[in-house]
């Protein structure tokens, strides 16, 4: 079966977004880039019941190529992301509890962590509403992540992009551990954001740390 490697990749990080309980039910969605073209969960079946056969593969205007089922429903918001951005080879869209609190309020976050900075960029924004499934979605979760690496949607969940799947998973996890840092901090008080000028410092630094950090 053609992209075996890939296909692969894809069920297992389902299987890891869910088992963290990033996502519930079978929302959520997963994909990677091979070449010019992506490879994507389907759309509606378990994550545990799922592997890499049941992946589906597409061209970078969402056609399908190969696959027995139907493709997730926000292959849009992937093409549109792949087709905006080189840099990016996996894209996870989940929906876990806290950024989903901040998607609510409209609510992005400033650069308040090291860590955040170093592998989400600047700051995350959120995207503006419009329905599930649409290519308005799609073009407003492209538009508001632009150079960053997560993107809070509005009253719906958050996308992660990486170079590969692990650091698309790994932002996974600091984001949403950052909106729980904001969410508790807000509460307690004034949360302090980091200073300019040392943002950018830190992601220089990142571009040469997160160089180094290869995929397994
Ligand atoms: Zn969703």
């Amino acid at each position: 079966m053609a992209f075996d490697n890939e296909r692969r990749i894809v069920a297992d990080a389902g299987r890891r977004m869910f088992e963290r309980k990033l996502t519930v039910g079978t929302w959520g969605n997963v994909s990677v880039r091979a070449r010019d073209r992506c490879i994507i969960t389907p759309s509606g079946k378990s994550y545990l019941e799922t592997g890499p056969e049941d992946m589906i593969v597409v061209d970078l205007e969402g056609n399908v190529i190969e696959g027995r089922w139907r493709p997730s429903t926000e292959l849009a918001m992937h093409c549109e992301i792949y087709r905006r951005r080189e840099d990016v080879n996996a894209v996870v869209h989940i929906h876990p509890t806290y950024s989903s609190i901040l998607s609510v309020l409209g609510e992005g976050i400033p650069p308040i962590m090291e860590d955040m900075v170093m592998l989400l960029g600047e700051e995350v924004r959120v995207s503006e509403y419009t329905l599930p499934g649409t290519e308005e979605i799609a073009r407003n979760a492209a538009e508001a992540l632009g150079k960053n690496n997560a993107v809070i949607l509005a009253n719906h969940g958050s996308v992660c992009v990486g170079e590969d799947m692990d650091r698309a998973l790994t932002a996974c996890e600091v984001l949403e551990k950052s909106a729980q840092i904001y969410f508790y901090s807000r509460l307690l008080g004034d949360p302090k954001v980091l200073p300019r000028d040392d943002v950018m410092e830190l992601m220089r630094k990142a571009r040469g740390y997160l160089g180094q950090w290869k995929q397994e």
